[in-house]
């Protein structure tokens, strides 16, 4: 189980909860709509290929009980579960701002949105049905906390709280990606070696450096990391994630047969293995999923 720090401060100032808007002109649904979620899950490619013309919602109230901006500390999150997402937003950028400063460069935080049903990005609208994703021109995290269900009750996945901290971490990867000019690299969209399955496993790659960190992360706002502790079970959990993510897994799941050319994320091993990579190693210099001799 992961554990938190009680008196941790939680910062919300880069967290929108958007989870009162409409959204409901953005209606996909059964199994179409799990067919575009395996299209876009964890995308980060070119979300505005991925978006619908139409003007979704999203950017009302929050909840009433004040949603995520009414996280305050790490005892909050036993209170209210949901509160842990700012934990992981806090824990994964404060990261990076520490890791761009060390390499001599300044990281400029994502926001993180949190919504439900459809929401308007700078990347043109968006529904839950896609997975979370990251759009680069507005340079926002997306997610609908109710994809973590769709990934245990309709993909499988065993779930748990750093299953979804490792696809938080992810999203964030693509930002890292977007600020250091790795999204620039893409040319060929899909199949086993393409580059957008390189850039796939280098997000995921990051997140597993993240995660390296994770209990090492001193929050700007508190002076001590926010997570505590991550166990062994922990890390399955997210490694269970990332094999439910891959390509192959979810194309065997949902079209009954495997289909490598047409792959955008990459294996449930390639995923796998690059998470580890980086948990591993810590080391960003271990994620270049684009140099000429790495193996896929
Ligand atoms: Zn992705």
């Amino acid at each position: 189980m992961v554990r938190y720090n009680r008196r941790g401060r939680l910062d919300t100032s880069r967290v929108r909860d958007r989870r009162g808007g409409g959204g409901g002109k953005v209606a996909i649904g059964g199994i179409g709509g799990i067919v575009v979620v395996i299209v876009a899950l964890l995308a980060g490619v070119d979300p505005t290929a991925l978006l619908q013309a139409t003007d979704g919602g999203g950017g009302g109230a929050p909840p009433a009980d004040g949603g995520l901006q009414a996280c305050e500390t790490g005892a909050d999150i036993e209170q209210r579960e949901e509160c842990r997402f700012v934990a992981f937003e806090n824990s994964v950028q404060d990261f990076w701002a520490a890791e761009f400063e060390r390499q001599g460069s300044r990281y400029e935080p994502a926001s993180f949105n949190v919504f439900t049903g459809g929401v308007s990005t700078g990347c043109g609208s968006a529904s839950s049905a896609m997975g979370p994703f990251y759009c680069p021109r507005d340079q926002g995290v997306y997610l609908d906390i109710g994809f973590f269900r769709v990934l245990e009750q309709q993909l499988g996945a065993e779930g748990g709280d750093f299953a979804e901290a490792y696809v938080v971490a992810h999203e964030f990867g693509h930002h890292v990606q977007n600020l250091t000019g790795q999204n620039d690299r893409v040319r060929s969209r899909e199949g086993a070696e393409s580059d957008a399955v390189r850039l796939e496993l280098q997000a995921d790659c990051l997140a597993g450096v993240w995660s390296h960190h994770a209990t090492q992360v001193d929050a700007t706002t508190g002076g001590a990391p926010i997570i505590t502790e991550i166990s062994r079970e922990d890390i399955a959990e997210a490694i269970d994630a990332a094999e439910t993510v891959g390509d192959d897994y979810i194309q065997s799941r949902q079209q009954g047969n495997v289909t490598p050319e047409t792959w955008t994320h990459g294996s449930s091993e390639q995923r796998v293995e690059w998470f580890q990579r980086g948990l591993d190693t810590g080391d960003v210099a271990a994620c270049d999923t684009f140099a000429a001799d790495a193996a896929l």
